[in-house]
């Protein structure tokens, strides 16, 4: 099978010929027909001194799919050849106190497709049959592609109550974006975004109904007195993993205001811990998804009128591959996906 690789301990990532995985008892097979290129994927495309660290070589890459179940392992009764599916990209054990208890997304084995296991990146992908996630007939593939930065932007966003909230996120890169729309559909009252990146704002206001705010060039505290605020942000979302954005949060928020944060920051950064204690603000760390609620209820609210299509800014055909790095390299798309089917 055609599989995109990390070869090299290096720049870049190959096309290359794979064995179709064997399947044990508890797992699929699924053929693949869309992926997301994720900015893990872009760390590894760039092997970054966290690539180089975190990532076998060889690795087939890629963890967001789309694609439909051709192979049954023979313990594996709940689920039919030919289902569409998207699934969780975390392969998790089920024997740690916290998988024990039911929060499979904490434990602390776990283990990522395309990075730690072989990935979706390929014309077919093993996956153990717990981690599908059937896609509805009314969610297209290139949704199902999606769902896992959705489920990020989701499991951020529902971290606190958001009805009649006013929202502030900082990075309007496509999971930024898509907290945006979701602390929307979620009856947010102001959802604000900040960046540094124009066309990301750009895209922003495609996307979701929020105001976006380019920190080089206004003045955050501006826009909360035009929106007629009274005091400062209810709920923030970190997305950015920027430390001057994180600062400019806590200074935003409200006493008594909660943080998710999801960014993640380059080293250790310097934190005004005071601030924190004198606003009494609860900060949370999000990772991953909630298995399975957060698909359960990203899924139902795209039945129910979340649109984040328009996040996707470009499709290739996956030996177009270079082309779609490369646009997701350059800072100036949303998602982008590649079609294995063409
Ligand atoms: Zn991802």
């Amino acid at each position: 099978m055609k599989a995109l690789s990390k070869l090299y301990p290096r720049e870049g990532l190959w096309m290359t010929q794979a064995p179709v995985p064997e399947i044990g008892p508890e797992d699929v097979l699924i053929k693949i027909n869309k992926t997301g290129i994720c900015g893990t994927d872009i760390h590894i495309w760039n092997w970054d001194d966290w690539a180089a660290e975190t990532v076998p070589v060889p690795m087939i890459t890629g963890h967001e799919f789309a694609g439909e179940i051709v192979e049954l392992g023979r313990n594996v009764t709940d689920l039919t050849i030919g289902q569409r599916c998207s699934g969780e990209g975390h392969l998790i054990g089920k024997t740690s106190r916290q998988s024990r208890a039911g929060k499979f997304h904490l434990d602390p084995g776990t283990r990522g497709i395309g990075v730690n296991e072989q990935g979706a990146f390929a014309q077919y992908l093993r996956l153990p049959a717990f981690n599908v996630v059937p896609l509805p007939d009314d969610i297209p593939d290139e949704i199902g592609a999606i769902l896992d930065p959705l489920g990020n932007a989701v499991h951020t966003a529902l971290s606190f109550d958001l009805i009649g909230e006013d929202v502030l996120i900082t990075g309007a890169g496509p999971i930024g974006i898509m907290a945006a729309a979701v602390a929307r559909h979620a009856g947010a009252r102001h959802v604000v975004i900040t960046d540094v990146n124009a066309d990301r704002l750009a895209l922003a206001t495609k996307v979701a109904d929020v105001v976006p705010v380019n920190v080089t060039e206004a003045d955050l505290a501006e826009t909360v007195s035009d929106l007629g605020m009274k005091q400062g942000f209810d709920v923030g979302l970190e997305m950015s993993g920027n430390q001057q954005a994180l600062d400019q949060m806590v200074e935003a928020m409200t006493m008594g205001g909660r943080i998710a944060m999801l960014g993640i920051p380059p080293g250790k950064s310097p934190v005004d811990w005071s601030r924190i204690v004198f606003k009494a603000i609860t900060i949370k760390g999000v990772y991953g998804r909630e298995i399975f609620e957060t698909w359960y209820k990203m899924i139902a609210m795209l039945q129910n009128g979340l649109d984040v299509s328009r996040v996707i800014t470009h499709t290739f055909p996956v030996d177009a591959f270079e082309a779609g790095f490369a646009v997701m390299r350059s800072g100036k798309s949303g998602k982008v996906v590649l079609d294995w089917t063409i």
